[in-house]
């Protein structure tokens, strides 16, 4: 199946020609037609499925159609960088179309506030907001949401776990009840159908694997002991020049020391909630560019940041909740890539490292330390669970339950020279963290408040 079943517009489709997508992914199969046809939709879909332009891509369709110019479609999102990468999507699949979008997020200084309410003035098809931005606008009677058409909740799961549930009612009230909404959520934990109830109507339902992980990485992991991570993070980046790493840690304090370690060794930046946003900005544009390789973060950064052609993904720590293991190995092997998944279990941790294996359906390959280490602690997926409770595991397909680490992982081809979008091409040249685009003028027609 090739994007010439959905019938777009000729200057979507040039958009997706010049940003590399031959194909739609199995959630954009499924869900572009049901947004055509302007049914509700709840959908499951985690990150790197390639959910986003799963909604963009009909909502521009239908923009360009009706011909529509006031503000007609509103995307809420949980974080800045998941708004502004949505942003970035929809400026690349609407460079043709003369579509303008406006990212509305907090945290930015009053130059960037004022921008914003600037660039509302001047108007827009599509706004991508955070909640609690919108709100402020919405207070202000800086926004008129009476003339939107459709309402697309990303990473609805995340809204509702930072407390945005409230808001996002509140934000409801603004809009005309007849629109179609849509939610799209990494994961379908009861309060997500109880919240899509009262906000969707008679939707359809799609999902897509959910809890499993992204094709095409590989999984594995060491039992170790808290006092071994720091050099075997050293060992495992020390074993070949790698392009792009993300290493996840539990707390910004963990994150914080960590740097101060790999830094004297290797060119690596530290990301936490700590930082000013421009400082994130500069961080994550130097990381999508490629000029900076090692990425050390809290979870901040394991949803919604979208960066083609990450190699590996460490989990330095355990993440204490399976679903943010799911987010956090999201980051590699991004539509239909390959990559590497490495998580450090110390004896602590074990409990949470089974329900991570409960929850894909997998069991995940153990590393032995490499030569020089001590021994590490012993990992028993039997222990403290009845016969009864064991999950019916699949035995990964080709991987032999202990493996050493070894020529194979470094002859591994680079998935960057493996598979890379136009966009992303592109992207590496520059320090801009939007996708290039063609050189024309039609760009101008942007009102881009994050220049
Ligand atoms: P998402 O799940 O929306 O975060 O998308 C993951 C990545 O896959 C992004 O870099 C997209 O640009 C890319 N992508 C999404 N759909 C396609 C497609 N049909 N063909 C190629 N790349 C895609």
């Amino acid at each position: 199946m090739d994007f010439s079943v959905f019938n777009f517009e000729s200057s979507l489709q040039e958009g997706l020609d010049a940003m590399g997508f031959e194909k739609p992914t199995p959630i954009q199969e499924k869900a572009i037609p049901v947004i055509i046809q302007n049914r509700d939709l709840i959908a499951c879909a985690q990150t790197g499925t390639g959910k986003t332009a799963a909604f963009i891509l009909p909502v521009l369709n239908k923009i360009s159609k009706s011909g529509s110019s006031s503000l007609n479609t509103l995307i809420l999102a949980p974080t800045r960088e998941l708004a502004i990468q949505i942003d970035q999507q929809i400026q690349g699949f609407a460079y043709f179309l003369g579509i303008s979008s406006i990212p509305v997020y907090g945290g930015g200084d009053g130059i960037v506030w004022e921008q914003q309410k600037k660039a509302l003035e001047t108007g827009a098809e599509i706004v991508v907001a955070t909640p609690g931005r919108l709100i402020a606008l919405l207070a202000g009677g800086k926004i008129d949401l009476s003339s939107l058409e459709h309402l697309i909740l990303d990473e609805a799961d995340r809204m509702l776990d930072m407390g945005f549930s409230d808001d996002i009612l509140k934000i409801i009230n603004y809009l005309p009840k007849n629109r179609q909404t849509v939610l799209f959520s990494a994961t379908m934990p009861p309060k997500i159908r109880q919240f899509s109830m009262k906000i969707l109507q008679n939707p359809e339902e799609i999902s897509i694997a959910l809890g499993k992980t992204a094709e095409g990485v590989t999984q594995s992991f060491y039992s170790v002991y808290d006092g071994q991570k720091e050099d075997l993070v050293t060992n495992i980046l020390s074993q070949k020049d790698y392009e792009a790493v993300i290493i996840f840690a539990s707390t910004k304090e963990k994150v914080k020391s960590l740097h101060k370690v790999l830094r004297k060794k290797f060119e690596v930046e530290a990301f936490h909630s700590d930082l000013e946003q421009v400082e994130r900005e500069k961080i994550m544009s130097n990381f999508k560019n490629k000029t900076l390789k090692i990425l050390v973060g809290t979870d901040i950064i394991s949803r919604g940041i979208d960066v083609v052609g990450i190699e590996l993904v460490i989990n330095f720590d355990t993440p204490g909740d399976p679903e943010d293991y799911v987010h956090r190995v999201g980051r590699t092997a991004r539509a239909d890539m390959e990559g590497e998944a490495i998580t450090f279990v110390n004896p602590k941790d074990q409990p949470k490292f089974r329900r991570i294996e409960e929850l894909i359906g997998m069991e995940i390959n153990q590393l032995e330390l490499p030569e020089g280490f001590e021994k590490g602690p012993g990992y028993s997926r039997e222990d403290k669970r009845s016969r009864n409770d064991k999950p019916k595991f699949q035995k990964k397909k080709g991987g032999s339950k202990f493996k050493k680490r070894g020529s194979d992982f470094s002859k591994k081809t680079n998935p960057s020279e493996k598979f890379q979008p136009k966009a992303s091409q592109n992207e590496s040249k520059t320090n801009d963290p939007k996708p290039s685009r063609p050189a024309s003028g039609k760009f101008s027609n942007r009102k881009n408040v994050i220049d």
